[in-house]
């Protein structure tokens, strides 16, 4: 059976058990503080689970995008080196949201792999929840009794709480779980090792491809559990696994979904899979990574040296070292990879076949620079091992390669080896730990239980309409971050705050609590659908009504910035052409930022007609016209533009200012008059084909063109007020570069005096015709005065320093005949005496130079550099 089949069966199935059948939802998460990546098939729902919300089906199946490589899950460093864990890879789920309970989704999944798929008894086995003494729970009777009438009792495991009982995080909904295991080895194998002895032990064709949650508790801050209101089934089935079986092969790298990349790389590469083991690691390593990171890049995360963005550069650049070190490719090849992975998944998965030139310029750029990189730190690399005392060299060095220059520490282990050397594991562990440790701490967040005064589902946002109302409290919680100290996080019946969201940053404000104190809502966000005020402190009287105020003036500022970015995207569109796609906004009260994909940087004049474009809306006086609560559908047909990456619900809200229409839940001005102004401060690159333009409008601009003015009277003053303040300084320019030039004759002649002063200072020790001074030059005077002496006297070794506040310098010439014949080496010099100047430096054996920020350590550099020639 096809992959393609596959995916449809298991919908079709759950179709005709009445489950509503949606689409994968973006694999990156935004706006969710809690999680970087959807890493479960639940991961979209989450806020139902909560009770935040109510989906529109309590049945719901899907294929969902999964990425496990941070946080909880972390398969990263298994994939390549087993043949059934995958970064990015297909959960397909089917979910009750407090409907149907363990006997349907028991009975039906065994009816779909034994009926639908026709997947032999035999193989399967099933596992059941042991129970835990530590939280009083017993043995999941039911789900045992409910397997029990369609499996043979020995093919029923008891599973521990680390397989069997799942959690949600540290707090919220849990439950015991079933999984469902396939037995895949041959008959000779089975006979040997019984398959049972084998269920979650690791073995690569003794596998979980399903597991089936029944969610019937809730964990608290305690760590004490209580009952849910409603019982929830979560199922994720891993898609990739279920085609290792149903096409009958060992590995999911030989199903139909990886076989055409894998072909691809062997093609390109001219290895050939499946004839030696490191090659073959490498190869699925790169068959996984680039579907993990083309699907990143088409949901909108690029890569890049922040969160996740770092995290998608870091698999990124495992593919490439594993194709370096293994297949020998020192070019950029993955991208071209992305052209058979769009022809085998871009049906399924749109976003990727409409961007798969931005894919593959964006994997393209990032090969080359840290080809580039892995190029310089071969380099750094040598000099430690050249510099290395004993046969292992130190951990911090290790360290600091992989932290600084991004070379990885196992690339650096392979070439210690290479020349017989090692290094010290334990310390660099220990320094990457303490590294780990310090982000940890900063972000870690104490949440206490949330305390519920009011049961509401549904917090309404009044704040399109509105910037202030009275308010209920509905629940609270306090919080402790390092950074922030205690906090608290405040709900409300309704409110007229803006959570951050959409690009757009969260409201900021106060509550008016009825005995005259004020609290201020410091930020506003989303999280699982609840919208959640930031505060300080809590208010005194919980339970009374409080007046909520939306900081107007900071509100007002945003959403000019807001309405002037959704200009902007039209002005590009309309400038640059049609490939422009958003790729990330930030709208804040002062200034806006846009990035998108176009291919070369912007001219002048471009830059010039999107202003122009964007100020004669604003000129315009465009009236805001918004449509709340629209169909997806019916909005798309009057033109709005969705982006990539996004989730949008059954009924959007689309804003529309003339021809500018947008799918937007932000907050804007009501007449595009309002901006007053936009102005670009900056544009420039973020990516391979990313552009990023900052903008400000409203007072931003006025302030800008203020201060401007300012800055100009400032410089006329200097210039004593000249008429023309250009030409001005022009002059003053042409005067200067006719200084430097006198300057420059000026240090030739005192250039030529000192090279007889030092000439007739030469110590001859040993045949060579030494010197070490301190003397007061420029750095191209030193070189150019040492090789004119190096030119005229033989077996010259020359030793200067110089200090120019605190900068301090060392350089070294040694004849060529004296590097020949007794090995000595301007460099080693440089690089050991450099220590005592507090930096470092280095050359080629015949001259070489140190920078350093010690004066101090000048005499005794010059003093210890004749033992070179003793
Ligand atoms: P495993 O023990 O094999 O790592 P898991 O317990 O982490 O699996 P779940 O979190 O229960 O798995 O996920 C549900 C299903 O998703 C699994 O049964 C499996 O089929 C699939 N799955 C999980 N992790 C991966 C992965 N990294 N790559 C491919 N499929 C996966
Ligand atoms: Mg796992």
């Amino acid at each position: 059976m096809k992959s393609q089949d596959i995916r449809a069966k298991f919908l079709d199935f759950y179709k005709s058990k009445t489950h509503q059948i949606v689409p994968s939802a973006p694999m990156v998460m935004k706006n969710d503080p809690t999680l970087m990546f959807i890493n479960s098939g639940m991961a979209p729902f989450k806020e139902y689970f909560l009770g935040n919300g109510t989906p529109k089906s309590n049945r719901i199946a899907d294929t969902q995008k999964c990425l496990r490589v941070s946080g909880k899950h972390n398969d990263l460093e298994e994939v390549g080196y087993d043949t059934y864990h995958h970064t990015m890879f297909e959960m397909l789920g089917n979910w009750s949201f407090g409907d149907y309970f363990k006997k349907e989704a028991i009975t039906w999944a065994w009816e779909l792999l034994t009926e639908v798929y026709g997947i032999d008894k035999d193989i399967l086995y099933v596992t059941v929840f042991e129970g835990s003494d530590e939280d009083g729970l017993k043995l999941d009777q039911e789900a045992y009794d409910l397997w029990k009438e369609i499996v043979p009792e020995d093919r029923i495991l008891m599973g521990n709480k680390k397989d069997n009982f799942w959690e949600m995080g540290s707090q919220g909904p849990c439950g015991p779980c079933s999984e469902i295991h396939v037995d895949i080895r041959s008959d000779e194998e089975k006979a040997k090792i019984p398959g049972a002895d084998l269920v979650n032990m690791d073995h690569p064709h003794v596998v979980e491809i399903w597991n089936l949650v029944f969610m019937q508790y809730n964990r608290k801050a305690d760590k004490s559990l209580e009952k849910l209101s409603a019982n929830h089934v979560d199922t994720g089935m891993g898609f990739e696994r279920l085609c290792m079986v149903l096409q009958n092969v060992k590995s999911n790298y030989d199903t139909d979904v990886f076989t055409p990349i894998i072909r691809e790389i062997e093609a390109i590469t001219n290895a050939k899979y499946g004839k030696d083991e490191k090659a073959d690691i490498a190869i699925r390593v790169i068959a996984d990574h680039v579907r993990a990171v083309s699907f990143s890049i088409a949901d909108g995360q690029l890569p890049s040296n922040n969160t996740a963005g770092y995290v998608i550069r870091r698999i990124l650049r495992r593919a490439i070292r594993y194709g370096f070190t293994f297949l020998n490719k020192k070019e950029p090849f993955i991208y071209r990879l992305v052209d058979v992975l769009n022809e085998k998944m871009g049906k399924a998965f749109p976003e990727l076949k409409e961007q798969k030139q931005l894919i593959q310029n964006v994997i393209k750029e990032e090969e080359n620079s840290f080809l580039r990189t892995l190029d310089q730190g071969l380099v750094l690399l040598d000099r430690v091992i050249e510099d290395a005392t004993g046969k292992e060299v130190s951990g911090a060095k290790v360290f600091e390669l992989k932290d600084t220059y991004g070379f990885p520490e196992d690339l650096t282990e392979l070439i210690l080896r290479e020349r017989d050397l090692s290094y010290n594991k334990k310390e660099f562990e220990k320094l990457l730990e303490d590294q780990k440790g310090k982000g940890r701490e900063a972000t870690a967040i104490q949440a206490d239980d949330w305390v519920v005064l009011l049961e509401d589902e549904d917090e309404e946002f009044v704040g399109y309409d509105t910037l202030e109302t009275d308010v209920k409290l509905t629940r609270y919680r306090k919080i402790e971050t390092k950074k922030e100290g205690i906090q608290y996080q405040l709900v409300f019946n309704i409110t007229p705050f803006y959570p951050e969201g959409g690009g757009q940053v969260g409201d900021k404000g106060y509550l008016e609590v009825p005995n005259g104190d004020v609290v201020y809502i410091l930020d506003t966000k989303k999280e699982n659908n609840l919208i959640i005020h930031i505060a300080k402190n809590l208010p005194k009287h919980v339970h009374e009504t409080l007046r909520a105020v939306v900081d107007k003036k900071q509100r007002e500022r945003t959403a000019a910035n807001h309405t002037a970015t959704h200009l902007l995207h039209q002005a590009l569109r309309e400038i640059l052409g049609t490939h422009v796609e958003q790729k990330g906004s930030a709208v804040h009260s002062k200034y806006l930022r846009f990035d998108f994909s176009h291919f070369s940087k912007l001219t002048t004049e471009e830059l010039r007609d999107i202003e122009n474009f964007v100020n004669a809306r604003i000129e315009g006086k465009l009236p805001l016209e918004e449509k709340r609560n629209r169909p997806v559908a019916a909005a798309m047909a009057d033109g709005a533009m969705a982006l990539f990456g996004e989730k949008y619900g059954d009924t959007v809200r689309s804003i529309r200012f003339g021809k500018s229409i947008e799918l937007c839940g932000g907050t804007h001005v009501e007449n595009t008059g309002d901006i007053w102004h936009f102005k670009i401060k900056s544009e420039g690159a973020v990516a391979a084909g990313i552009r990023r333009i900052e903008a400000i409008t409203s007072d931003a601009t006025k302030e800008f063109y203020f201060e401007n003015n300012r800055a100009y009277y400032e410089i006329k003053d200097v210039l004593n007020n000249p008429k023309d303040a250009v030409k001005a300084v022009n002059d003053l320019k042409d005067d200067n570069a006719k200084l430097r030039k006198q300057i420059e004759i000026l240090l030739k002649d005192k250039a030529k005096n000192l090279k007889g002063d030092l000439k007739s200072q030469l110590e001859e020790i040993n045949g060579v015709n030494f010197l070490a001074t301190k003397i007061d030059l420029d750095q191209n005077g030193i070189k150019n005065l040492a090789f004119e002496l190096g030119g005229e006297v033989n077996n010259l070794f020359l030793f200067f320093a110089t200090a120019n506040e605190n900068k301090v310098m060392l350089t070294c010439y040694i004849s060529k005949e004296l590097v020949a014949e007794r090995g000595y080496d301007a460099g080693k010099v440089v690089r050991e005496l450099g220590k005592l100047i507090h930096g470092g430096g280095g050359g080629q054996p015949f001259f070489a130079t140190a920078g350093g920020k010690n004066p101090g350590g000048i005499p005794k550099a010059i003093e210890r550099v004749k033992e070179y020639v003793k």
